[in-house]
């Protein structure tokens, strides 16, 4: 098989929203009036931020997950996107797969695929893309990192760390049962990307991005961004570890031997969450929870943004712990 008869087989669609999609030199897409383009571009390289090993349908899934996971965290309402994939050979199987788990997810987002480039090399996967933000008397509704302001609250959404300890277990680092770790690995492989939290947070939150390295490194660039500083309670976020809350549940079923540090260095340092961390002022907590409801999207507060620089962590008694919970960096 071919480049083109390839590309006919797994990734030309017809166009639908865009006005041409696969098979032109460029791809055509029309801004409705009173709107923003939102664009954002992720790779995914074999071996650096997936297992060579893993399976497909759900890396697929994942490659346009991250990229939707930047709209959301931008208020943005997904519209199209681009793909541009190296593969070491054509193997079939794998390609049906993979388009499958992709489309599925683009689909459920009403987000379409409008072109891309195909070549042969190692395995890598460079997704772009297109979302919409309304502009409002002027004003752009888009979510940013920069508008944090003294005495906002901090909110994370859905739960940390559980995909870090699930990549941990496959690498050998840790140990985990083996039905713990079937459930735990889904929130590795086939993160969800919060999109309508995002779309529900457009007049609310003041600053959000999405939690990709870490929570505490990721909240660094809000507090970078915005020129704040913040406080942080460990033991709260440390309880939005799924697998953690679980075995606390359902104690003596089953065992994961964790020192507290450890278990709270995944959840403040872990990455791979894809959740969004936002601030919104104390006074909208009310809509923050409707934002959450309307959203089906569990949130929690974890923290205050201060006026005074730097990011203090506190434990449930409000003591002090040092923060010494760094987040991935491709080239430290
Ligand atoms: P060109 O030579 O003009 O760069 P290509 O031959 O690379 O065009 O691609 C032909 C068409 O197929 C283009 O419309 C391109 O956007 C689309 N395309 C190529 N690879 C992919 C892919 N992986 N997924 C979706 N569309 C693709
Ligand atoms: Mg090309």
């Amino acid at each position: 098989m071919g480049e083109f008869d390839l590309i006919a087989r797994y990734f030309k669609r017809p166009a639908r929203r865009a006005v041409l999609g696969v098979g032109d030199d460029c791809a055509l897409l029309q801004p409705r009036p009173g709107t923003q383009m939102a664009i954002s571009t992720d790779m995914l390289v074999a071996g650096r931020h997936f297992l060579t090993e893993t399976d497909p349908c759900r890396l697929g899934h994942k490659s346009l997950a991250v990229n939707l996971s930047d709209l959301a965290a931008c208020g943005a309402q997904p519209l199209a996107f681009t793909l541009a994939l190296s593969l070491p050979r054509v193997d079939e199987s794998w390609l049906a797969a993979f388009a499958q788990g992709l489309l599925a997810l683009a689909d459920a987002h009403g987000c379409e695929l409008i072109g891309g480039d195909t070549t042969c090399g190692p395995l890598n996967i460079c997704i772009t893309v297109f979302g919409e933000v309304p502009v409002v008397a002027g004003r752009s509704q888009a979510l940013l990192r920069s508008g944090a302001q003294p005495g906002d609250d901090i909110y994370v959404s859905g739960t940390l760390g559980d995909a870090r300890l699930a990549l941990d277990a496959l690498l050998g680092k840790t140990v985990l049962p083996d039905d713990v770790l079937v459930a735990t690995r889904l929130r590795l492989e086939q993160p969800t990307p919060r999109v309508a939290l995002g779309l529900a947070l457009r007049d609310v939150a003041s600053a959000a991005l999405d939690v990709s390295d870490g929570l505490l490194g990721d909240l660094g660039h809000i507090l970078e961004s915005s020129a704040m500083g913040a406080t942080v309670d460990a033991d709260v976020a440390t309880s939005l570890i799924a697998i953690r809350a679980l075995s606390i549940r359902v104690r003596g079923q089953f065992n994961i031997n964790l020192s507290e540090d450890k278990w709270r260095r995944y959840a403040l340092s872990g990455g791979d969450d894809y959740e969004l961390l936002f601030t919104a002022p104390a006074h909208l907590r009310e809509a923050v929870q409707a934002a959450s409801r309307a959203s089906q999207t569990p949130v929690t507060r974890i923290g205050q943004i201060n006026a005074e620089p730097g990011l203090r962590l506190i434990d449930s008694q409000g003591q002090p712990l040092a923060n010494s919970y760094t987040s991935f960096d491709h080239f430290a």
